[in-house]
């Protein structure tokens, strides 16, 4: 940690304006009671580009705005990596078909959330279930599955700690086949799915099981279109674009919180253990990505989130052009009234057209070790925190539905426009309701 002022919770930028419950007393700060810490940017600098797929509008429909183009990373020239680079934005009758989560999501009915709002402190029977929750659901969907265990002393136990990490992919089953791994490059949705071991009883819903359940709709939503978009790609045989064709990972970290007190050694466990693995874990010789590092297109964190009134600012110039993606998508898909807290309310992501970015201060969290690693973060966590945050609230009777599904929403719009999925959505949802088909009440 650089130059930050160190708490046993965040820290917070002067420049942010927070509500508090309490004192700490380490600092002169008003801060939250919990975890992270803000530190100097500074820390980040080595944040590389490896920005080996500019989202540009090269063979797009490019209806970007300028504003967008201009925080755009420059265009590469074509390449074998780059037809996949391209974004398409979904036209009004595409945000008309992405699927709602309905009540999937719902804290006392909703099978893709319902399972996680227990205790998930790391290494018991919670984590476990979580766990298990996840490979059924991943497993049923024929994506492959992934699993980091290791162990490791923490500040509460000497003898090393049983952790793990799990993430599935869903790549072309051409690379898949022969396995290239090095050849693959993906999106990667993250969330943590450990909660807090204090207070005792503490469920996480913001923090993090209902981003967990959200990503989980996002991968249900695009799971078939994904599919038939290869299929067709096999059929006409374009090696070009075969060879340029992206995966997509879903990764649910372990250890996230502290044990005690937040420091660079109590917390971030699991992050911090994978994004060394990745670094260090070499793909073949003149694979086109040397790691798993290497290979991420975007890291997107979701965190804190459920939760009335979301506020996130966009944390990164370096990826500002993705969050104004989304940005975008939030702003259409109100104005088209397709989202549950209404046409009128304000903006969960209100920094479109930001242009000035403070240097100096951030969250930290799962994404730090995968940013001092060179790896482009979206961070989607709310600022301020959840009032409930860290708190015996912060429980599936404090989420706001309509808000969690609107997140799941605006996440699958931005996927689906990522791989350029539209053209492969269905009119009915591929069994669930549509946006469109939902209207703008909630049905339960
Ligand atoms: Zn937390």
């Amino acid at each position: 940690m650089i130059a930050g002022r160190r708490h046993h919770s965040k820290l917070w930028t002067p420049f942010l304006h927070l509500h508090h419950n309490h004192h700490n007393p380490l600092c002169c700060l008003p801060v939250l009671p919990g975890t992270r810490t803000w530190t100097a940017r500074a820390a980040c600098s080595t944040s590389s580009r490896r920005n080996l797929h500019s989202h540009t509008g090269d063979t797009a429909t490019n209806t970007t705005t300028a504003a967008t183009a201009a925080a755009q990373p420059p265009r590469r020239r074509p390449s074998f990596i780059t037809s996949a680079s391209s974004w398409t934005k979904l036209t009004d009758a595409g945000l008309k078909k992405i699927p709602s989560p309905g009540d999937s999501l719902h804290p006392d009915l909703g099978p893709l959330l319902k399972p996680l709002l227990i205790p998930r402190v790391v290494n018991t029977e919670g984590s476990r279930k979580a766990l298990a929750h996840f490979t059924n659901f991943f497993g049923d969907m024929d994506w492959t599955l992934h699993y980091d265990n290791f162990s490791q002393p923490t500040v509460l136990s000497k003898d090393p700690v049983p952790f793990s990490n799990f993430w599935a992919t869903l790549d072309p089953p051409w690379k898949k086949k022969d396995n290239q791994e090095g050849e693959i490059a993906r999106l990667v949705l993250v969330a943590h799915y450990d909660s807090k071991i204090e207070p005792q009883g503490f469920i996480g819903a913001t923090d993090s099981a209902a981003p967990c359940a959200m990503i989980m709709h996002v991968a249900k939503s695009i799971d078939k279109a994904m599919r038939r978009k290869w299929a067709q790609m096999e059929k006409e045989g374009d090696e070009f674009a075969m060879a340029d064709e992206h995966g997509f990972m879903v990764l649910l970290l372990d250890g996230e919180e502290a044990f005690k007190w937040w420091t660079s050694e109590d917390s971030i466990y699991g992050a911090r253990h994978l994004a060394d693995k990745w670094e260090s874990t070499m793909h073949p010789a003149h694979s086109t990505y040397k790691n798993h590092l290497s290979s991420i297109n975007l890291f997107v964190l979701l965190d804190l989130l459920g939760a009335p009134n979301p506020r996130i600012p966009s944390y990164f110039k370096t990826t500002h052009w993705a969050y104004q993606h989304m940005a975008d998508l939030e702003i259409r898909l109100r104005a088209m009234d397709l989202l549950e807290s209404g046409k009128d309310h304000s903006l969960f992501l209100p920094d479109r057209d930001k242009t000035v970015f403070p240097e100096g201060l951030q969250i930290e969290d799962d994404h730090i070790p995968f940013l001092r690693r060179g790896v482009d973060i979206l961070h989607i966590i709310a600022s301020p925190f959840p009032p409930v945050w860290h708190t015996m609230n912060d429980d599936g009777a404090h989420l706001d539905k309509a808000v969690v599904n609107d997140w799941a929403v605006i996440v699958s719009a931005f996927v689906v426009e990522w791989y350029g999925l539209e053209p492969f959505l269905k009119d009915n949802g591929d069994g669930m309701k549509t946006v469109s088909e939902r209207g703008n009440k909630t049905e339960l």
